[in-house]
C-alpha cells in the first residue's frame, strides 16, 4: 500500500468536490487518506449527509477503514482495502444528490475486474449538482469515447425536500483511452424539457415559454413532462446537440421561485455556453479530467476554467502522476490538457 495522503479540504474551491474526487482516487490507488477542514468554504463546514453517503459509499466498494464518519466531521480517516465490483445499494437518506454519490464510486468500479449494479436512492435533480439528464446526455457520451463502458436508468425522480429518487447504474470493466475535444462541429439542434411532479403543469410550461423565447427558439423544441416524485418537484433542462455532443444546463424550481426566474436563469447560462465555439461546458469541464488523468492525457477547450477544475486538477495531481495544463487563447477560449508526468 502506498503511503498516507493528507488532503487539506479548506484548498481551492474548499467544497465537497474535493472530498469525492480524493476518495474515487484513494480506492483507485490504494492510498490511505487523512482528510482536514472538510468543506471549511462552506457555509455549514463538514460531512452533510450526502457527502456522508459519498464515503459511506466509497467505504463499501473497497472494504475501507473508517473514522470519524459522522455528520458535521470536519476530519476522516479513509483507508481502502480492495475494490470491490458487484451489487451495491446507497439509500443517502435525504434529497442529497444521488449523482455526486455515483462519482465517487464509478471510475474505481468501472476500472474492476468484475460488472457492477449501482443503486442510488435520494435527489436526481438538486441545484449545484449535475442532474440525471446532464449525466444521460451529456457526461456519459462523452466519456463512452474513452471507452467507458456503462449505462444510466433513472427509476424515480428526487427532488428536495422530499428526495426519493433512484438511480441505477450499469457498468462494465472499462479500459480509459486518451480523447480529445477541440471544436463543437455542426449544430444538430436544440430542445427544452420543464419536469414537474405534485405541482401545476402551467408552472411547466411557462418556463419553457420564457426560455424559448430569451434563446430564440421555437415552440414546437419545448415540452412540458409530468413526472412521478415522492415529493412536489420542478426543473428545467435545455439541451445544445453538436457534432461534438449534447450539453445540458439546468435550473431547479424551489418554493418561492417564480417559473419566470427559474427559466432565466437556464437560459442566461445556455447564452453564455453558445457564446463561444467551445465543445465542453463548465461543469463538464471539471467532471473530465479525473478520467483523462486516469487514461493518462487527452485535452479540450472550454470556456474560463472555473475554480472547481483548477482544484480538482491540484487534487488529482496529489494521487496521480499527471500534469494538467490551463492555457488562453486568443480567442478567449481555454485549452486544457492532461499529460503523463
Ligand atoms: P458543497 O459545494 O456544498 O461542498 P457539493 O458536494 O455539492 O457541495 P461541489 O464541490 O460544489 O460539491 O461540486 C459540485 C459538482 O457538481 C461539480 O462537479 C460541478 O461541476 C457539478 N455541477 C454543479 N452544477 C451543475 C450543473 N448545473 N450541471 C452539471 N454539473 C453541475
Amino acid at each position: 500500500m502506498t503511503s498516507l495522503i493528507e488532503i487539506d479540504g479548506s484548498e481551492g474551491e474548499g467544497g465537497g468536490q474535493i472530498l469525492r474526487s480524493s476518495l474515487a482516487l484513494s480506492v483507485i490507488t490504494g492510498t490511505p487518506v487523512l482528510f482536514r477542514n472538510i468543506r471549511a468554504k462552506r457555509s455549514k463546514p463538514g460531512l452533510r449527509r450526502q457527502h456522508l453517503a459519498a464515503v459511506r459509499a466509497a467505504g463499501a466498494i473497497s472494504g475501507a477503514e473508517l473514522r470519524g464518519d459522522a455528520v458535521s466531521s470536519t476530519e476522516l480517516w479513509f483507508a481502502p482495502g480492495g475494490v470491490r465490483p458487484g451489487q451495491h445499494h446507497v439509500a443517502i437518506g435525504t434529497a442529497g444528490s444521488t449523482t455526486l454519490v455515483l462519482q465517487t464510486v464509478l471510475w474505481p468500479l468501472l476500472l474492476a475486474d468484475a460488472p457492477s449494479e449501482v443503486v442510488i436512492e435520494g435527489g436526481t435533480h438538486n441545484p449545484m449538482a449535475p442532474t440525471f439528464e446532464f449525466l444521460d446526455r451529456t457526461f456519459f457520451p462523452q466519456v463512452r469515447k474513452m471507452g467507458v463502458q456503462a449505462e444510466l436508468t433513472i427509476e424515480k425522480h428526487g427532488f428536495y425536500p422530499a428526495g426519493g429518487g433512484r438511480l441505477r447504474a450499469s457498468l462494465r470493466p472499462s479500459e480509459l483511452c486518451p480523447c480529445t475535444w477541440e471544436t463543437r462541429g455542426k449544430a444538430k439542434g436544440v430542445d427544452a424539457r420543464a419536469l414537474v411532479s405534485g405541482l401545476p403543469v402551467n408552472i411547466a410550461q411557462r418556463e419553457i415559454g420564457t426560455a424559448i423565447a430569451a434563446l430564440g427558439w421555437q415552440r414546437n423544441q419545448g415540452k412540458a413532462v409530468r413526472v412521478d416524485s415522492p415529493g412536489p418537484g420542478n426543473a428545467l433542462l435545455l439541451g445544445a446537440s453538436f457534432d461534438s455532443g449534447t450539453t445540458i444546463v439546468s435550473s431547479i424550481g424551489s418554493k418561492g421561485k417564480r417559473a419566470e426566474d427559474v427559466a432565466s436563469e437556464a437560459a442566461d447560462e445556455m447564452q453564455r455556453f453558445l457564446a463561444t465555439n467551445a465543445p465542453i461546458d463548465e461543469h463538464l469541464a471539471d467532471q473530465l479530467l479525473l478520467p483523462m488523468a486516469l487514461a493518462k492525457g487527452g485535452s479540450f477547450i472550454t470556456r474560463r476554467p472555473s475554480l472547481h477544475t483548477r482544484t480538482n486538477a491540484d487534487v488529482i495531481a496529489r494521487f496521480l502522476p499527471v500534469r494538467t495544463s490551463f492555457t488562453e487563447r486568443d480567442d478567449g477560449v481555454w485549452h486544457v490538457g492532461v499529460d503523463a508526468d
